[in-house]
Parts: structure tokens; C-alpha cells; sequence
């Protein structure tokens, strides 16, 4: 207990407390007895029973220890969204398929191998929050998260993160970015994060970048959209522009003739045609409603909402939609549009596939951001230059500690939740099955 009781709060934990017992009291009270070659036998024959994570808990209770946490956890319910659920099904029941497709191989065949990817931050203020503490013990957090580093990384349950060299060059799959200049301006967000997923081409099709108006096309203008093709009512292909060229500024002669017919005043056309034309031709984004008009989607006078107000989800079954990007954000050419991430695999031969929303469980590199950054927080000093050097080690903790059977095992525990989904099952009901296989597999090795 003393030995517990004057090591540094963020340290204490079940596992050292066990390490303690077992290195230095129980040898120490067998030597005590004279009988050191004994006393080794008894050590080495322990099993995990007699110090159990529920007996040194109680024991750390017993002594006047208290788990405390710093922080409340969050929760999230998105998961048993509709459109999250379909998604997740058929998504589940096509990485099943793939996770089969492990025939004998013939001698230019390749073994399919799931390549994960995803991105995580680590923050230098990022401590241990729950430690064991005595009631004059406080814990004192530093307030913020302090500076950031970004790990994106790709990973395969064979060889974890993968290095090698070609053409002479040094690669691993992993990048880390470290804050730009000490002006803050590097610090990265979440809002980076899930930005960065969603990278696409410049001139991709994609309906949350368009305006809601006719808006000029200027040197300044952030995206452009290239020319598609819709499919019409009759079956035929039918190019589309987003773009028209105007010779004279519509709206504002549209505005002047409305004012005009309100006051009952006459209006000369072709005055009003001299006094807004354009000195030259000007391009304009044909502005969202234009375009489901165009292609049918919308009666020519038939009123629709722009956009959905922020924060409520769109409603897929809504007649002829619940707002206008997200009809277009749903005709086949704006949902082929594929992010760069997928045009870039995919060009190189690979299968995409995007996990679903919210539900990392299925995504083992999740795991090991987990154990890299437990590693960090115990490591924690709130110093943002031993994160930035360490951070390497940090990550490759895990599988320095265990090899790459470590990786295979957080594999194999996200593909039993993959599998549990493609059956149909809701994310309460894939915890209990993978909770039941565990303790199983647990019982299973234990009687070998
Ligand atoms: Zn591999
Ligand atoms: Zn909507």
C-alpha cells in the first residue's frame, strides 16, 4: 500500500499494482520464510486468479483509493439512424463477401487484403483522466487540450503499418502532421478531420458546394463543376451544364419590370435590354432549382426549400425531395461522383469501400489509435515537444510489444462485428454476441 500510495496518481492501475505484488512483495515474503527456490515455484504457478482485477480493486478500495474520472463521457445514437442502418447492412453483407474470398490461389492470384485507413489527433494536454486517488489527493487538469499532431495512417492486419523501399526511397504508410508555424494557425480540428475524408476533385459534382443563386464564375470562385449527363423521362442521355453564359444581367431587369408593372408603369424591352446588357458575355452557375428543372425533377413553378434547415437530416422518402442539394445529391451522376481517396485506390486496382457513419467498432485501426494514445497518456507531461518526440513511439508501442498478431487481433474482433451487422443485427445486439464469442473463446483456451 505505501509503495501504491506514493507513486504519482495517473500511474496507479490494476496491472502495476499486480506487477508490484508479484515482483517484489510475494518474494520478499517468501524469502522472509527462507525458501527462495519455493517461493519462485509459487510465483511462476500463479495463474491470473488469485490476483484478480476485482481483488485488487477491492483491496484498493479497502486501503481508501477511489476510481475518480476527469471527464464525462459522450454518447452518440446515430448508429440506428435509418439511412445508417441500411447503409451499414448492405455494407456489412458486401465485406462479408470479401472476407470469404480467400480461395486457393493459383500462381498469378493475390490475396485480398483489407487495407484500413482512417485519421486520428493526438493532443499534447491529453492525460490520464481516471486515476486512483486518496481523498486529500485532487486531480488538476490543464485547461484546453494544448497543441495537436495528426496521424493519418494505412494499415494491414499483416503487417500493421507498412514500410518498405522503393526506387531507393524509404516509405511507410503513415504520415504525422505537426502544426504549421507558432502562430497557432497549425493547429488542426476535427472539422480537418472529416474534411480531409471527403476530399474531392476540384470540378467534382458534388451538391453541398454549389450556391444557393446565380452566381458569376470569378478567378476567385472556389469551385468550379464539370459537365454531366442526366438520364430524362424518356431514357435518353442529355448533356448538362452548370454553367450559362448571360449577355445581360437578367435578374436585374426581371427586378425592374416587376417594380414597374406593380406602379402600373409602361416599359420599353428593348431599353430595358440596352440598359443591362453586359460589355461582354458573363458565366454564371446556373443556380440549383435551374438544374432539377432542367432535368425534370421539378415543375416549372413547383416551389422547393434550398436546403434542409441545418442539424435536421434529410428526409430520403420526401416528394419530389426535402430540399434542393439534397435531390440533386441523390441523382446517379452526383452519387457516382467518387472522392479522391477513392479515384486514387481505385485506379491503382483496388476495391473501395467507405465505412459507415458512426460506427468505428468496425474500423480495427481504431484500436490502435486506442492503445497509442493510453500509451501516451500515461506518458502524458502536457508538453507538446515529448509528444512531437515521442509520437512515433507512441504509436508503434503495440506492435513493438506484440508483434503483428496484435493487429490480426484487433482485425479479427472488427470483423465479428462486421459480421454480426450483415446478419441484421443492431448495435446493442453485435455487443452481446461479441461480448458472448469473447468469453467463449476465453473458456475454449483456457480448457486447452
Ligand atoms: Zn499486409
Ligand atoms: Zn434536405
Amino acid at each position: 500500500m505505501s509503495s501504491t500510495r506514493s507513486q504519482d496518481p495517473v500511474r496507479r492501475s490494476i496491472p502495476a499494482l499486480r506487477q508490484h505484488i508479484r515482483q517484489e512483495v510475494l518474494p520478499e515474503l517468501l524469502e522472509l520464510e527462507n525458501n527462495v527456490e519455493a517461493g519462485a515455484d509459487v510465483i511462476s504457478s500463479q495463474p491470473e486468479h488469485p490476483l484478480s482485477n476485482v481483488a485488487l480493486a477491492t483491496y484498493l478500495k479497502a486501503w481508501g483509493f477511489d476510481y475518480k474520472t476527469g471527464k464525462d463521457q459522450t454518447y452518440f445514437d446515430g448508429h440506428e439512424r435509418d439511412d445508417v442502418v441500411r447503409y451499414r447492412i448492405k455494407w456489412a453483407q458486401q465485406m462479408m463477401e470479401w472476407h470469404k474470398l480467400q480461395p486457393s490461389l493459383k500462381d498469378n492470384e493475390k490475396k485480398m487484403v483489407l487495407v484500413t485507413h482512417d485519421e486520428s489527433i493526438f493532443y499534447s494536454n491529453d492525460c490520464k483522466v481516471t486515476r486512483w486517488c486518496e481523498k486529500n489527493e485532487f486531480m488538476i487538469l490543464p485547461k484546453g487540450q494544448g497543441r495537436s499532431i495528426m496521424i493519418s495512417s494505412f494499415m494491414c492486419p499483416c503487417h500493421g503499418t507498412m514500410r518498405g523501399t522503393v526506387n531507393g526511397v524509404n516509405l511507410i504508410s503513415r504520415v504525422i502532421f505537426f502544426p504549421g508555424n507558432s502562430n497557432g494557425d497549425g493547429y488542426w480540428t476535427n472539422k480537418d478531420l472529416t474534411s480531409n475524408h471527403k476530399a474531392f476533385a476540384d470540378d467534382a459534382l458534388v451538391a453541398s458546394r454549389m450556391t444557393s443563386g446565380t452566381s458569376e464564375v470569378k478567378s476567385s470562385t472556389m469551385y468550379r463543376f464539370r459537365d454531366t449527363t442526366y438520364v430524362d423521362r424518356n431514357g435518353i442521355i442529355k448533356p448538362q451544364s452548370m454553367y450559362t453564359m448571360e449577355s445581360m444581367d437578367l435578374d436585374a431587369a426581371m427586378k425592374e419590370i416587376n417594380r414597374r408593372r406593380a406602379k402600373g408603369q409602361a416599359f420599353n424591352a428593348n431599353a430595358l435590354v440596352e440598359k443591362y446588357r453586359h460589355a461582354q458575355e458573363r458565366e454564371k452557375f446556373k443556380e440549383i432549382l435551374r438544374l432539377l428543372r432542367e432535368r425534370g425533377l421539378l415543375g416549372r413553378n413547383e416551389p422547393l426549400r434550398r436546403v434542409c434547415v441545418r442539424g435536421t437530416p434529410h428526409d430520403p422518402q420526401a416528394k419530389p425531395g426535402c430540399c434542393a442539394k439534397y435531390l440533386l445529391s441523390q441523382q446517379p451522376d452526383f452519387k457516382a461522383q467518387k472522392n479522391m481517396l477513392e479515384t486514387q485506390t481505385s485506379k491503382a486496382g483496388h476495391l473501395f469501400t467507405l465505412y459507415p457513419k458512426y460506427h468505428c467498432e468496425c474500423n480495427w485501426i481504431e484500436r490502435h489509435w486506442g492503445t497509442a494514445k493510453r500509451h501516451a497518456r500515461m506518458e502524458c507531461d502536457y508538453s507538446f515537444d515529448t509528444l512531437k518526440s515521442r509520437i512515433e513511439e507512441f504509436l508503434d508501442h503495440d506492435e513493438a510489444a506484440f508483434g503483428h498478431k496484435i493487429n490480426r487481433r484487433y482485425y479479427y474482433r472488427a470483423y465479428r462485428y462486421i459480421d454480426a451487422y450483415s446478419k441484421g443485427n443492431d448495435v446493442l445486439e453485435a455487443d452481446d454476441i461479441i461480448k458472448k464469442f469473447s468469453k467463449e473463446y476465453r473458456s475454449h483456451r483456457r480448457a486447452v
